[in-house]
């Protein structure tokens, strides 16, 4: 198992129409319900049956930003199609792999074009662009504000392009989901850190009229076990980071750490942690364990990662925890112990990979006055407008203000946001126009 390339295959046109032709385009669409975005599935799905791929893209288009990244990694499980009326029958409609395959189809033919409107309402400035910014970036643009993304690193896409392996979001899927968006007229800033190289209060200075913070949560949680400050012991997300990073060409094999022929032990059982599982198979481990302290019935990784990582010979340790780690020479652990079912057992260990969460950095908050954080450092928001923080102007949204969800769950919240962004701006920009009017003129002789 040494092989990125993605994993789940493409619908074929005619699959797509076939499988299509079986919805049953319900009056009351339970699929739609359970899509956290609420996509009118059946009526793109209905287009898609009769050829209409434009059609079905554009009806995508109104409400999704990323409907290629979204038809590959949303929880398609818990949400449209664990909700389709299908189901009853035993098969629901793969609404995942037919968003795909309309979004794929369609950047392939160059079919849709958007009309770019002119954007005289307002400049807003996006910091970070994950699933939260792209949102942002993308309803703000069609709504006519004029919006500038700052990314610190050297490309767009935050956890889509950093955060999640290659065989199960190819970068290119990625690269042409940000070009779209920049097809919008949105101006990306690339290596441009606010908070380091620049802050919130510049951007202010230089006009914009709000400020997005989209920044996720980039510090990762540790549990404090005996012997996990060894080098042994590293951090799913920086790892995901360097795979994909040494995927892309730009660092060594050697800095990804994990050694071909590893033993590797992942705590944790979310999507990360399972990421994390099958790209350090993918990079040569010869054993890789998700160790997890309760039972797979509450494990929130989606049960479609969980039964590609057990197809592909990752093993699963329920009701188990790491309760000490011993170091070896170099950046080799030598042997873990862990307490499987209330027995402890030692085993021969290289790594362990740490997926038990992430909080958000205080690079921006601890440079900016005025924005308050909860006592975890999740950001605090209003509910009107939606997504201001405690300092006017300055929005949040995604992981950055509650504990990190999916990538549909930030684009939710980030379609709310950017509706209180646009509120905001008109309003500020309505009592500005209204005071210049109330505005006495001067005497001419004064
Ligand atoms: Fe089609 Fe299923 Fe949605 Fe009904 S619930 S409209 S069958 S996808």
């Amino acid at each position: 198992m040494n092989d990125f390339k993605e994993v789940s295959e493409s619908y074929t046109l005619p699959e797509a129409i076939r499988e299509a032709q079986r919805c049953l385009h319900c009056k009351v669409p339970q699929c739609k319900k359970g899509c956290p975005i609420s996509n009118d599935i059946p009526d793109w799905i209905a287009e898609l049956a009769k050829g209409n791929f434009g059609n079905a893209m554009s009806i995508i288009n109104a409400r999704s930003n990323l409907p290629a990244v979204c038809g590959r990694v949303c929880g398609h499980e818990r949400q449209c199609e664990g909700n389709c009326v299908l189901n009853k029958k035993g098969a629901h409609i793969n609404i995942g792999k037919l968003e795909r395959f309309v979004a794929d189809f369609d950047s392939s033919a160059g079919l849709t074009h958007e009309t770019i409107p002119e954007k005289s309402r307002g400049r807003v400035a996006v910091i970070g662009s994950g699933p939260a910014g792209l949102t942002i970036a993308g309803d703000l643009s069609r709504l006519g504000f004029a919006v500038e993304i700052f990314e610190m690193e050297p490309e767009p896409g935050g956890v889509l392009m950093y955060g999640i392996p290659e065989y199960r979001l190819p970068k290119e899927v990625v690269r042409r989901e940000i070009k779209k968006i920049e097809n919008l007229g949105v101006v990306f800033h690339l290596n441009s850190t606010v908070g380091e190289d620049l802050t919130v209060d510049n951007l202010f200075a230089e006009g914009f009229d709000a400020i997005f913070m989209g920044t996720g949560t980039g510090v990762p949680r540790r549990l404090n076990i005996p012997g996990n400050n060894h080098p042994g012991v590293r951090q799913a997300i920086r790892f995901l980071r360097r795979v994909s990073l040494y995927e892309s060409g730009l660092i060594d094999r050697k800095e990804v750490v994990i050694g071909t022929g590893d033993k590797v032990a992942v705590i944790g059982c979310g999507n990360t942690a399972i990421d994390a599982a099958r790209s350090a198979l993918r990079m040569g481990a010869s054993e890789v364990y998700v160790v997890y302290h309760r039972t797979i019935d509450e494990m929130s990784a989606l049960r479609a990662e969980y039964d590609d990582a057990v197809a592909e010979g990752v093993k699963f340790l329920w009701n188990s925890s790491i309760t000490n780690i011993v170091g070896g020479e170099g950046y080799k652990l030598k042997e873990v112990t862990i307490d499987i079912d209330g027995t402890p057992t030692v085993m021969p260990m290289d790594n362990v990979i740490m997926a038990v969460g992430s909080v958000p950095a205080a690079r921006i908050v601890s440079t900016t006055k005025g924005i308050d954080v909860d006592d975890k450092g999740y950001v605090l928001t209003r509910e009107v407008p939606y997504g201001m923080t405690t300092r006017q102007g300055v929005f949040a949204g995604g992981d950055v203000t509650k504990r990190p969800a999916t990538v549909v769950h930030a684009m939710q919240d980030a379609k709310r946001v950017a509706e209180g962004i646009a509120q905001y701006v008109d309003a500020v920009k309505l009592m500005e126009s209204i005071n210049l009017t109330a505005t006495p003129a001067k005497p001419e002789n004064a």
